[in-house]
């Protein structure tokens, strides 16, 4: 069987470094690594829609900036197919026929679009196409007939309710599409990595990112200003790791050469951590350590996006050219469900040959 990539975001906002270590850093490398037959990269603007509804400019604006720093990041357009959702209707098609292999009971089920719920205020008035993205997120990915799904954890029930229509459609329907497989990082720091502020999660919808574009007085400035143990008041005082978001980034970036550069006097991390917590180690020298190591992760990607961003009409090529490829590839998945539902009434031969006989 084929192996094939699909994932993507929402163009909410530039992408920030829990888009890199929960999925882009993976996408990239799995790219490269020339196991995959196919992959597919969407910039999903149909599902950022259903809660900005009311904001269809900060979408539009958004798009280059999310594809500039997919490009910055290494994801190449001869190797990754780089698409806009919303240019591919097929998947509307594919929701629509989804929707009645779900229920709202179940949709209400789904601890991720429960948190976004209470985040976005929609308790009370929840807009369908949010309360549904997760039946679309099911057409975005079988539509590519995916096999492999490059995510954070907070996308777990999203791949999860796909399986679900995978396995319901193809029971009730004869085999057709294909089970996709979530893809978590590796190291668990990356999962969901959380903000600045401490919040369980980084997010733009949340403002408490650091943006891969972001200038290096910005990331020193935010790297400074964030969020550490609240009990570690005096450096003698015994510090906490745990639920430390300056230790969970080093966690999730830092490497023993890092140590080597610019802290010699710690071998690695673990060592960092056990001065920590016994007292006697301040939060700026550590903030300081972690602004060296993300500033050297971040600025070849800024430098590259720079560059990039000179020729704005050729990152539109890109993403045009991209979703002629992809409507190609949803469009024979379409097809084939429609044989499938037996809703091709005008290419099925035997259809019209048995309506023939039954009315003479
Ligand atoms: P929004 O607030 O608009 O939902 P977001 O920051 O959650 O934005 P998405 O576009 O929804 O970003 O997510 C894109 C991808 O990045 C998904 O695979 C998601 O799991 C991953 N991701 C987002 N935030 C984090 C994070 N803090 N840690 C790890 N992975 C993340
Ligand atoms: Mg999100």
């Amino acid at each position: 069987m084929a192996k094939i990539i699909l994932t993507g975001d929402r163009p909410t906002g530039r992408l920030h470094v829990g888009h890199y270590v929960g999925s882009l850093k993976r996408r990239v490398e799995l790219q490269n690594s020339g196991e995959y037959d196919e992959i597919y990269i969407m910039i999903a603007d149909a599902q950022a829609l259903t809660d900005n509804m009311e904001n269809p400019e900060k979408v539009r604006q958004n798009i280059i900036e999310v594809a500039l720093d997919y490009l910055a990041c290494g994801l190449d357009p001869k190797k990754s197919v780089l698409f806009i959702q919303s240019q591919i209707p097929e998947l509307c098609e594919m929701s629509f026929y989804y929707m009645n292999l779900v229920t709202v009971a179940r949709l209400q089920r789904n601890p991720t679009v429960k948190t976004e719920i209470q985040m976005r205020n929609f308790e009370k008035s929840i807009p369908v196409g949010f309360f549904t993205y997760p039946i679309s997120q099911a057409a975005d990915i079988t539509a590519f007939k995916a096999t492999t799904v490059p995510v954070g954890e907070d996308q777990a029930p999203m791949i999860e309710q796909t399986r679900e229509i995978v396995h319901r459609f193809n029971y009730v329907y004869g085999e057709t599409l294909t089970e996709p497989n979530i893809l978590l990082p590796d190291n668990s720091a990356c999962l969901r990595l959380p903000g600045t502020d401490g919040k369980a999660k980084m997010s733009k919808s949340l403002g408490n990112c650091i943006y891969l574009s972001d200038s290096e007085e910005d990331i020193k400035k935010k790297i400074m200003s964030m969020y550490t143990d609240p009990t570690h008041l005096r450096v003698e005082d015994p510090g906490h790791v745990e639920g430390n978001p300056v230790f969970t980034y080093l966690d999730a970036f830092s490497t023993d050469q890092d140590f080597e550069k610019y802290l010699p006097e710690y071998s690695n991390l673990e060592e960092l951590k056990a001065h920590y917590m016994r007292g006697g180690l301040g939060d700026v020298k550590v903030k300081k350590f972690l602004n060296n190591v993300l500033q050297d992760v971040l600025r070849p990607i800024r430098e590259r996006r720079i560059d990039y961003s000179k020729d704005i009409p050729y990152i539109y090529k890109i993403l045009e050219e991209g979703s002629k490829v992809a409507r190609a590839k949803a469009s024979q998945t379409l097809k084939e469900m429609k044989e499938a539902m037996k809703i091709n009434y005008f290419s099925d031969e035997a259809l019209i040959r048995s309506q023939v006989e039954k009315f003479s």
